[in-house]
């Protein structure tokens, strides 16, 4: 077990916030293997725990909602019987015979509002965006009621917080953003007890509620950002985000199985690494301790005394040039003409005002001003909303051909290498590229990001992995 902690500025016992992903809570084992964790590091830091639900858990929850909304019952009722007795088995093992007496009916109430919710929604053949989030965020309700219970039965003081009663979101079902102020007062106000009398909070990730206290959610991924704003709400001192590997790795291990662990990345770094596809952080993460400067650590809560990566403003070894490469599949590149009747700015002006309204994020932008077109790609999910909303923008001038009609080149992947070091060392496009043709990889489109940080570029989606790791070759990483 590591003994890293490092001291409080405030001179008092730091407080950390824990998250735990998926599968570091996938099963009594796991589960085990947490409250290990926290009861080691309890005896020297004030804890806040965050945990997500069992691994495989909101999976089963957005399809038996989906399910239900198509009135198919037999498979929800199937995903009712295996959630309650994947929880109903950690239970079992890891909890003692008092905790089990209160904790089985909480979870039996549980397993009720999932059946009440799909029944619902086999009633009226519709899953609302606000059902959705209620139902999917439940793996958390449940997970955080058995881990603050197996803490209680290891002799900890834990008690499972909801975070509707703290995370105070917009009414962005699916993609709510938090409300930090009304975030943070309700955050410090509700674990003030909890934490004067020493009780370690055992948080639901993932989830959040509008001022109205209707349940929304992050987006997936977003326990990890539950874990920050958290963080940010009580200053605290660190953020340790537990997952299944060492840490940030020069790519994603499961393309480049001989990817590295970098020791520290900047807040930078992080932010490019997760907007463009590294799973390890969902891409909110950083924003609500960065300005507070909290250093966020990612470790593994499979091998614990690895130190893992810290991410920090400024990350003492400042490495030159490309440190890392990551890269988003299921994209699609959406071309858009004007024939000579708008110009260019005017062209780009509405597309995003477009995108700007249906709240979507591009990948890469590239433009040719000779042709009057504009080039941009997109995660495939936001494919249909971006077509709707700009042929509707666009549908007099497509009429009357003065704006091409829309050309969309499915199955593209976007690659981005990443470094905050590449700013001003010449040759690193070149060398990219060179790679990629010496391994005949075409190259559809390619942007440099305005700070410097990246250099993305297109490739079709069969021609990813082989980028990837062509790249991460050409750069020793
Ligand atoms: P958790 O359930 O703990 O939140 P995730 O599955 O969301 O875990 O994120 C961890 C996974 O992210 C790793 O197992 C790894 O496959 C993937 N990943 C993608 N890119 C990277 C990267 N650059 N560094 C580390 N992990 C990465
Ligand atoms: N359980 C949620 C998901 O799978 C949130 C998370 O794990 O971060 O998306
Ligand atoms: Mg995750």
């Amino acid at each position: 077990m590591v003994k890293d902690i490092q001291s409080s500025s405030k001179g008092k016992r730091p407080l950390i916030a824990m998250k735990f992903g998926g599968t570091s809570v996938g099963n009594a084992e796991r589960m085990q293997n947490v409250a290990e964790i926290l009861h080691d590091y309890a005896q020297r830091a004030e804890l806040l725990v965050v945990v997500s639900a069992m691994g495989g858990v909101t999976d089963m929850l957005v399809n038996a909602a989906t399910q239900a909304s198509l009135g198919v019952e037999k498979q929800w009722k199937g995903t009712r019987e295996e959630l309650a007795h994947r929880h109903r088995e950690v239970a079992d093992k890891l909890l003692s015979a008092s905790e089990q007496a209160t904790i089985l009916p909480r979870l039996a109430e549980q397993m009720k509002h999932f059946e009440d919710l799909c029944s619902g929604f086999t009633l009226v053949r519709e899953v609302t965006p606000r059902g959705m989030d209620t139902l999917s965020s439940l793996g958390e309700v449940m997970s955080a009621t058995l881990m603050a219970a197996i803490l209680r039965s290891r002799g900890l003081k834990a008690e499972a917080v909801d975070a509707t009663e703290l995370i105070v979101t917009n009414n962005n079902f699916g993609n709510a953003s938090p409300l930090f102020d009304e975030t943070n007062a309700k955050t410090r106000e509700r674990l003030a007890s909890l934490r004067r009398a020493g009780t370690v909070p055992v948080v639901t990730g993932f989830r959040g509620a509008t001022s109205e206290g209707v349940c929304t959610t992050l987006g997936r991924g977003g326990s990890d950002y539950s874990a920050t704003i958290l963080a940010a709400a009580l200053d605290a001192d660190e953020v340790w985000i537990w997952t299944d590997v060492d840490g940030v790795m020069t790519a994603d291990p499961r393309l480049v199985p001989a990817a590295r662990i970098l020791p520290e990345v900047s807040y930078q770094e992080a932010i490019e690494l997760s907007f463009f596809g590294a799973k390890v952080l969902h891409p909110k993460t950083i924003q609500p301790v960065m300005n507070k400067q909290i250093p966020v650590w990612i470790k593994n809560s499979f091998n614990p005394s690895c130190p893992g990566t810290k991410i920090v403003a400024s990350p003492s070894n400042g490495q030159r040039g490309v440190k890392a490469i990551t890269s988003v599949k299921d994209a699609d590149l959406i071309t858009i003409s004007s024939r000579n009747t708008l110009t260019l700015p005017q062209l780009a002006a509405r597309v995003f005002d477009g995108l700007a309204l249906e709240n979507v994020s591009t990948l890469t932008v590239t433009q040719s001003s000779a042709d009057n077109v504009l080039s941009f790609a997109i995660h495939h999910a936001d494919l249909p909303r971006v077509k709707t909303r700009l042929e509707k923008i666009f549908e007099l001038e497509m009429l009357h051909d003065y704006v091409g009609v829309l050309e969309v080149m499915s199955k593209i992947a976007v690659v981005v290498l990443v470094g905050e070091h590449m700013k001003g060392t010449p040759g690193i496009a070149g060398r990219a590229f060179g790679a990629l043709g010496r391994e005949g990889i075409n190259i559809i489109a390619i942007a440099q990001g305005s700070s410097e940080l990246s250099i993305s570029f297109a490739v079709k989606a069969s021609d990813m992995k082989a980028a990837v790791k062509v790249i991460h070759e050409e750069f020793q990483l």
